[in-house]
């Protein structure tokens, strides 16, 4: 009998694709088979139908299906006399995509909150559509017994609903219920077990103003009252994080506008199945009143949706024993640049003291994974991808298939690492600081899992041209165990190449990268460079910010004040008086005299230096930080403000116009001090800055567009976050019809790194390796 068998890869399992088949075939009098292999989904379709059957399967796939093969053959099998969905079938070769964490669904918050249905208030309510997947699933291919939930046997309801091709809950491998599904429980700040209905008295815990840790998909959380200042100010200090800002969860999209303005983008986010933290700015005059220390020099609220049952039904309860619309601090449980705590054990030994109760589960987390952040500013730019995006792979445009296998470290701060092989990047979710061992721990795990499921073997490795990186150095230890050449990849060359990757731009690129810090090929600490990428991903570096000596180590983390010193002993010989800079000045001046410093075209420390200057933020507690303040300072002058505001200012920047460009910063923070000085408010000269900056980098652009032709402008770099500079520069190019693109989906900061690093070393050209 002549059949079409199919197969179909990618994103095709756990969400109910072979159900969906099944019902497709009956209601198109299609017999034959349908089953889950390690390869993806397999059907073999017999009927007058095929044709038809195949076409609908390929047009309107399921919703959260994302197919990157679909072959069929046409191929003689035994008569079958209806379809069926048959049992999975393990194979060596892997083609199935391991599917992210899914918030929960319009369906199951119905029955969550219907008390006629049997799984009325069960916290881990879930379904084809909706749940658990990455954070349980221990290997492939996903079945039950391969998760987390192996050691929840169903109930006889449970089971029939299972094995019902018409019942949502078909195969829906973390199903369960209260009778036989993972229960919720209430420790103390000791681990202790309290007796008692555990959400119920974690809501009033948290009414009473103290600090929860609560069990999320990826990790814990810690929760307080976001409307409480004592609160609020307790969780900061236990937690030794005095400034950064707080995520906060909300019951719904309208709560969240009480708070913040949300843009259409925004409200699409919050609402979509990975639900991530979205950084939407601050209403002047919010209906509800939070604590004043959830995000302080910040005009912005990282503000996210509950997204699981057990968020859901603690922030109901909270609503019920306090009688307000309730919004809690959510931010992820960890110390100081370690990674987000996953057991209770970790927690009570990594964050004893922090918390008063523990709101738990006995479903343990396979793998970890923080919270995802997406800038909502304007259009929608990835900072952090984690739950809800991991471990989804990236599909990159044929000029850019990774030829050879391989491993990308990433950068420092940040990290996440890369195995890409072919047309797919698989991105590890944020993995954070690898400096530390339990970074280095969470690096080798995740690295581990990634490797067994996607079946990559890396044939290259490729790490950070920086020598100091924890990345570079576990890079070039794997690379010696295993005897895989290791590549070095400039850090700003990475980031312009992620970019083209991402968008599948053919060269010629002209890029340009401003972030924090990179070490340049030259030894320099680079930050502000326009680089040339061809079509065959060779590169050169066509312009740059001026150097000026950075007298910090170059590290990540610089002291403002003391960037801005420096700065103004090399422009003046001295230091104005009247900026409050004074106690710097001997031991700055003392390490430019003896030569104790390195060059530097950072535009992340030239925001530093006039956040230090006009005094901003003149200590930072974590990176980003002046230059987040430096933007919210900005952000409410008017351009008329700031139009007759920069008439005053010094001619602007002087671009040198030789081999390689040079913008001089020098006019631009003489422009701040002078302007400052005069007595204009901080924040018409951080505006002015701002606009200075984006005359300055728009201008460079032009002339070297014209003088190289690129067929497309490309920007990556963490200085991007900054939505003036971004919207800025790309509203100028566009007046001037010049093309420009950012990195979407990835991270537009270091977090997008390693996807450059295996784009570069993957294509077979980079030549830069390292014996
Ligand atoms: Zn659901
Ligand atoms: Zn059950």
């Amino acid at each position: 009998m002549e059949s079409v068998k199919a197969l179909i890869q990618g994103q095709v399992q756990g969400l109910g694709f072979r159900p969906y088949v099944y019902r497709l075939a009956k209601s198109m009098n299609i017999s034959g088979t349908v089953s889950n292999s390690s390869q993806g989904v397999e059907i073999v379709a017999q009927g007058s139908n095929v044709e038809a059957f195949i076409r609908v399967l390929r047009s309107k796939p399921p919703p959260l299906a994302r197919i990157s093969r679909f072959s069929t053959v046409v191929v003689d099998t035994p008569k079958h006399t209806d379809f069926r969905i048959v049992r999975s079938r393990r194979e060596s070769a892997l083609g199935v995509d391991v599917l992210p964490d899914i918030s929960v669904c319009p369906d199951c918050r119905a029955e969550l909150l219907d008390p006629g249905d049997r799984r009325y208030q069960y916290p881990f309510i879930n379904c084809t559509q909706c749940g658990p997947r990455y954070t349980i699933i221990e290997s492939l291919p996903y079945d039950r017994p391969q998760t987390t939930m192996k050691n929840f046997p169903m109930c006889t309801d449970c089971c029939r609903e299972y094995s019902d091709p018409n019942d949502r809950r078909f195969h829906a491998q973390p199903d369960a219920c209260a009778k036989c599904g993972p229960k919720v429980r209430l420790l103390g700040r000791k681990g202790q077990s309290i007796a008692g209905e555990a959400i119920k008295l974690a809501a009033e815990a948290l009414g009473r103003g103290k600090i929860l840790a609560v069990k999320s998909l990826g990790g814990f959380q810690l929760a307080c009252d976001a409307t409480c200042d004592s609160a609020v100010m307790l969780l900061r200090r236990r937690k030794r994080r005095p400034s950064k800002p707080l995520a906060i969860m909300c019951r719904s999209i309208t709560t969240a506008g009480k708070l913040c303005r949300v843009s259409r983008a925004s409200r699409e986010l919050l609402a979509s199945p990975a639900a991530p933290i979205v950084l939407m700015p601050k209403r002047s005059k919010p209906s509800i009143r939070l604590s004043g220390m959830i995000a302080p020099g910040n005009f912005c609220y990282g503000v996210m949706l509950p997204y699981t049952p057990l968020h859901l039904l603690l922030l109901d309860e909270l609503r019920r024993t306090t009688g307000r619309e309730p919004v809690l601090v959510m931010t992820s449980a960890n110390n100081k640049d370690e990674p987000i705590v996953a057991s209770e054990e970790e927690l009570l030994s990594c964050l004893g003291g922090v918390f008063d109760y523990v709101l738990t589960h006995d479903r343990p987390i396979a793998n970890r994974c923080d919270d995802s952040v997406v800038l909502g500013t304007g259009e929608a730019i990835m900072s952090r991808r984690a739950r809800g995006y991991a471990p989804q792979p990236v599909v990159l445009d044929s000029p850019f298939h990774v030829k050879q296998a391989v491993l990308a470290l990433g950068g420092e701060l940040r990290n996440c690492f890369a195995l890409a092989n072919r047309d797919k990047v698989y991105l590890s979710p944020h993995i954070g600081d690898i400096s530390t061992r339990h970074g280095e721990d969470f690096l080798c795990q995740t690295l581990d899992r990634y490797m067994e499921w996607t079946g990559i073997r890396p044939r290259a490795i490729a790490c950070d041209l920086h020598p100091d990186y924890a990345s570079t150095r576990f890079a070039e230890r794997l690379s010696r165990t295993n005897s895989v050449p290791l590549y070095r990849v400039q850090h700003h060359y990475a980031h312009i190449v992620s970019v083209m990757a991402e968008r599948g731009l053919r060269g010629p690129v002209l890029g340009l990268a401003c972030d924090g810090t990179g070490f340049g090929s030259d030894g320099a600490v680079w930050g502000c460079e326009f680089l040339l990428v061809k079509s065959d991903l060779s590169w050169a570096r066509v312009g740059h910010l001026d150097y000026l000596s950075l007298t910090e180590d170059g590290g990540v983390l610089a002291n403002p004040s003391r960037v801005a010193t420096g700065y103004l002993l090399q422009m003046l010989g001295r230091v104005p008086r009247g900026l409050n800079l004074g106690r710097h000045v001997a031991a700055v001046r003392a390490r430019l005299n003896s030569g104790n410093s390195v060059a530097s075209s950072s535009l992340g420390r030239l925001f530093d230096s006039v956040a230090g200057i006009v005094g901003i933020c003149r200590n930072a507690s974590f990176e980003g930080e002046a230059p987040i303040a430096l933007e919210a300072a900005a952000t409410y002058c008017s351009q008329a403000e700031v139009s007759r505001e920069m008439r005053s200012w010094p001619a602007a920047v002087s671009v040198q116009n030789r081999d390689v460009l040079l913008i001089d910063p020098r006019p631009l923070i003489a422009g701040v001090v002078n302007a400052f000085l005069a007595g204009t408010n901080r924040a018409l000269v951080a505006a002015c800055f701002h606009q200075a900056v984006v005359a300055a980098l728009s201008r460079a652009l032009f002339l070297l567009v014209d003088r190289y032709r690129p067929r497309t402008v490309a920007l990556s770099g963490g200085s991007f976050q900054n939505s003036i500079l971004r919207r800025g520069l790309l509203h100028a190019l566009s007046r001037c019809g010049i093309h420009a693109e950012h990195n979407q989906s990835l991270p537009v900061n270091d977090g997008g790194v390693a996807l450059g690093q295996s784009a570069a070393v993957g294509s077979l050209q980079y030549r830069h390796r390292v014996r």
